[in-house]
């Protein structure tokens, strides 16, 4: 597949090096690395996308993405998600178009699936054999499957405090598996970092790995492709920050290339009890320093207490946007959770945090009523199974399977269920 990517530019150095090579960090200054595009030859290129109707995937912006050939795609039909419209939320709010982006319906359960299925891709395609990534959960999941499916030797050391089912799932799917031991997020940090220097081992941690962010960008494109211009505003639960960089990416070259004629305002949601990006934001601070307790949140994919690089990446987004960063607290999640699941979406906590926050962001008048608000919701419930306990608890009547017992039950109702009662 063709591809408008030129090279890989350090944000620190700004030196440039060959997307054949198989990097992870910057290797002259350690720096982080970005994919450059052509954009003048995306701009001739762009109108394709309307014509390409082959598959729903993300691999429909083959050509928007790092270059991979065909033989070496492995997917899974990850993205084309659905944009559902909210029925109760965004009314009682008094918000004409909200929307939820639904990455519960990814084939690993998460949003995660976008990256992993172009970060594999692309390791097979510059001939990298195996990997590792450290992870939340989720990021373990999709990667062990993507690696599986693709013949791809994977490692995952997924986070004590995951659940017991994302740490059975990495497993499932065929990855070798370890559980990380911390008390800081530094620790991983700095065990990263010294992998990266010392030993020939390629890494598929956000940012550090430069490819998986960049499938992010396919949220943009999807959302400008559905809703025929890009959100006023979009709020995306943050832990590395991938997700919401990569969208912003996206639209900032859907911008360039003439598709919207507007950016969203990127809003970053973490827990409070960790909200490191809220307290930098406070502050007018470009860089955030670790915050809080990562034990202390039943948000598992978005609890860390600082961030990677100092979250440089992610505060930029959010004020060159002209967004913010929040935080919201254990029971405004919970009842998020219990209300998107009254829309039909049974979503884990950490992606739940977005409509946490978005109700914030209408308190604090962020939001206007015209605005067209996009929240993702970046994961299933299923994967958490005991937060799901957490927040409604497990049916308290039972009853024997009687005709009487039916008939009590029903006229306890309230009759509900009646054939006249709508
Ligand atoms: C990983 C994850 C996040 C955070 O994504 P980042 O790209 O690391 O910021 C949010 N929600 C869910 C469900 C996740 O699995
Ligand atoms: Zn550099």
């Amino acid at each position: 597949m063709a591809s408008y990517a030129q090279c890989l530019v350090c944000d620190d150095c700004g030196r440039e090096f060959s997307l054949r090579d198989a990097l992870n960090t910057c290797p002259a200054c350690g720096g982080l690395l970005e994919v450059r595009y052509d954009m003048a030859a995306m701009r001739r290129g762009v109108h394709s996308l309307a014509s390409c109707e082959q598959t729903r995937s993300i691999w429909r912006y083959g050509q928007f993405l790092p270059p991979v050939q065909e033989e070496n795609i492995v997917t899974l039909g990850e993205g084309g998600t659905p944009l559902t419209p909210s029925v109760h939320i965004g009314p009682a709010l008094g918000l004409k178009h909200l929307y939820f982006k639904n990455d519960t319906m990814m084939p690993t359960g998460s949003f995660k699936d976008r990256g992993f299925s172009l970060a594999v891709s692309y390791a097979k395609e510059i001939g990298v054999q195996n990997g590792f990534t450290y992870s939340s959960g989720n990021a373990g999941a999709s990667f062990s499957a993507y690696a599986s499916r693709g013949g791809f030797r994977a490692l995952v050391c997924v986070e004590y405090v995951a659940s017991q089912t994302k740490m059975a799932m990495i497993n499932l799917y065929g990855a070798r598996t370890a559980i990380l031991e911390f008390e800081r997020f530094a620790q991983i940090e700095e065990m990263l970092s010294r992998a990266s220097r010392e030993l020939n081992l390629y890494q598929f941690v956000n940012f550090i790995n430069p490819i998986r962010h960049e499938a992010m960008k396919t949220y943009a494109y999807e959302i400008v492709e559905a809703l025929g211009c890009a959100p006023d505003a979009m709020f995306h639960p943050v832990g590395t920050g991938g997700g919401l960089w990569g969208a912003w990416k996206g639209y900032c070259e859907l911008e360039a290339l003439g598709m919207t004629d507007r950016r969203p305002r990127m809003y970053c949601v973490q827990p409070a009890v960790t909200a490191h990006f809220r307290q930098a934001f406070a502050r007018g601070e470009r860089e955030a320093a670790p915050y809080g307790d990562p034990t202390q949140t039943i948000a598992q994919s978005i609890a860390a207490d600082s961030p990677l690089h100092g979250g440089r990446r992610i505060l930029k987004a959010v004020y060159e946007s002209d967004g913010a960063a929040l935080g919201v607290s254990e029971e405004e999640i919970l009842q998020a959770l219990r209300d998107l699941a009254h829309e039909g979406i049974a979503a884990e906590p950490a992606s739940a945090s977005t409509v946490a926050a978005l109700r914030q962001a209408c308190a604090q008048g962020r939001i206007n009523a015209e605005d067209t608000v996009v929240c993702v919701i970046t994961g299933s419930a299923l994967k958490q199974p005991a937060a799901v306990v957490s927040a409604c608890g497990v049916p308290q009547t039972r009853i024997r399977a009687d005709f009487d017992a039916l008939r009590a039950l029903l006229a306890s109702d309230g009759g509900r269920g009646g054939k006249t009662s709508g």
